[in-house]
């Protein structure tokens, strides 16, 4: 390695790690305003907290069930649920989901927050630990949750595409095929 590729390596090494302590600050600015935990690498952390932020700051109530219905977000090989994960209100989101833009990273989370609402409102009206499955599942559940996502993203005045696209959903048996795989 000639002397000055040894100092250009040396220079963009620095630079690589400003730009992390750069991320890294941010992260830690945006994660102080957001109780949620978030569990991935980097990218996974910025992304999701920029999708929280926007959903608190642009519709504030949609944010309050969030925060009460959601503790956990984790990055995963794909964006999926279960009841177990209801019950400890952890949602995990694939590439596709979180690198995706962020209004319909924001929607996915606004929608599977309404999952979780549907499951532990039932479980405290009904004082009971179990829930049947077509209370947040199914069609029922996923056409409010549809719903309650298009209204979110009308409130933040989305891309009228991504609101088209989602309209488009209300004759899609998309859960189907996909096993409570999310967006
Ligand atoms: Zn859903």
């Amino acid at each position: 390695m000639s002397i000055k590729s040894y100092q250009e390596t040396q220079e963009s090494a620095k630079y690589v790690q400003k730009v992390k302590a750069r991320q890294h600050a941010i992260i830690k600015k945006m994660a102080a305003n957001i109780s949620i935990i978030v569990e991935g690498n980097e990218h996974f952390k910025i992304k999701t907290l920029e999708a929280l932020s926007l959903i608190q700051y642009k519709a504030p109530q949609k944010y309050d069930t969030v925060i009460n219905y959601i503790n956990k977000i984790k990055q995963g090989q794909k964006s999926w649920w279960s009841e177990s994960n209801l019950i400890e209100k952890t949602f995990v989101f694939a590439a596709p989901t979180y690198s995706a833009v962020t209004e319909w990273y924001a929607y996915s989370i606004v929608h599977d927050s309404y999952h979780s609402k549907l499951y532990h409102d039932y479980r405290k009206i009904h004082k009971s630990s179990s829930v049947p499955d077509n209370i947040y599942s199914g069609e029922k559940a996923e056409y409010a949750c549809l719903e309650y996502g298009i209204l979110f993203l009308e409130e933040i005045n989305a891309d009228k595409y991504l609101i088209e696209h989602c309209k488009a959903h209300r004759t899609v048996r998309w859960w189907k095929n996909e096993n409570k795989v999310t967006w």
